[in-house]
């Protein structure tokens, strides 16, 4: 019998796939992982790797510059194209899981992933066994959080949070392989039920803390977010401010849910549209998710489902 994997089409929309509409996260990608493993290979200087270089190595067809063309303008899309072949010749893009060249997530990889099976899972939490009966979202459970039942209208993850699918994030996050928002954004397009779907649904993220994006050079949620939005032509809209930078490690769990609760608000003069989807990487304790979600209710979200790729 055919698994549910094998289901899946392949990713056409991987790295190599066509453009979307023009948005700022479609520039490029940063300095691929595993670089500096590669043997034999001449690494460049660190201040060779400025953002400016980074958007150079996988430029994409920007159509948001109308500017009419010109020869100053030729000139520079052939040393774009030049830089890109060389830069591909010397880093080929490779496989997060497999490394294998020509993509950042091959078929194979992709297939074999640790996929929910969504006629199972909770249609409350997302927790892959619980359709029937749910021991991960029971009032007990909840009560520490100061909830009889999560406070979303509905939640979905495309993934339980193995070793493979912890890579995947590692990868993409850590390592800053932002190609692979793509993939891993079709694949969590895949779970949103259609009721979600609204005309006036937006899909919205939970922002990183400021440190954490200066580290990473991009906000990962953020940029999955755009992806999804883009897959389901649906609106993308930061709805939340960043929350400042927590120490939670000398505090009890009630005392971190509290603290996560009051760093997270709807960011100022955002229009909140009636119903959000929220995004995020992973879901490990919901706590995040939990207070991202009160503060969009807060804020005038009426109906609030949260999509994840991956949950513990
Ligand atoms: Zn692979
Ligand atoms: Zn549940």
């Amino acid at each position: 019998m055919e698994t549910k994997a094998e289901q899946l089409p392949l990713f056409t929309l991987a790295a190599d796939g066509p453009a979307g509409p023009a948005m700022p996260c479609r520039t490029g990608r940063p300095t691929p992982r595993g670089r500096q493993k590669r043997p034999g290979v001449q690494q460049p200087s660190k201040g060779c790797e400025t953002p400016r270089h980074r958007r150079r190595r996988h430029p994409e067809p920007q159509r948001h510059r109308e500017r009419p063309p010109s020869a100053t303008a030729g000139q520079h899309h052939l040393r774009q194209r030049a830089f890109e072949v060389f830069a591909e010749t010397l880093f080929p893009t490779r496989c997060a899981l497999c490394d294998a060249p020509g993509t950042v997530l091959c078929d194979r990889c992709a297939r074999h992933l640790p996929y929910i099976d969504a006629t199972l899972a909770c249609p409350r939490c997302g927790a892959p066994y619980g359709r029937v009966q749910c021991t991960e979202c029971n009032p007990v459970l909840m009560t520490p959080f100061g909830y009889e039942e999560p406070p979303w209208d509905g939640a979905v993850s495309a993934l339980v949070l193995t070793e493979a699918a912890r890579r995947v994030v590692t990868v993409y996050k850590d390592q800053g392989e932002r190609g692979l928002a793509r993939p891993m954004a079709a694949i969590m397009g895949r779970y949103l039920p259609p009721a979600w779907l609204a005309e006036e649904t937006a899909v919205a993220f939970v922002p990183a803390t400021p440190g954490a994006r200066r580290r990473r050079g991009f906000d990962h949620a953020e940029l999955l977010a755009r992806e999804l939005s883009w897959i389901i032509g649906a609106e993308w809209a930061p709805l939340l401010a960043a929350p400042r930078r927590l120490d939670q490690r000398r505090l009890s769990r009630t005392a971190r849910i509290q603290n996560m609760r009051a760093s997270m608000r709807a960011l100022p003069g955002a229009t909140m549209p009636p119903t959000v989807i929220l995004v995020d990487d992973v879901c490990t304790t919901g706590s995040t998710l939990m207070a991202a979600v009160e503060a969009l209710r807060k804020g005038g979200a009426r109906t609030v489902y949260c999509a994840t790729f991956a949950r513990a």
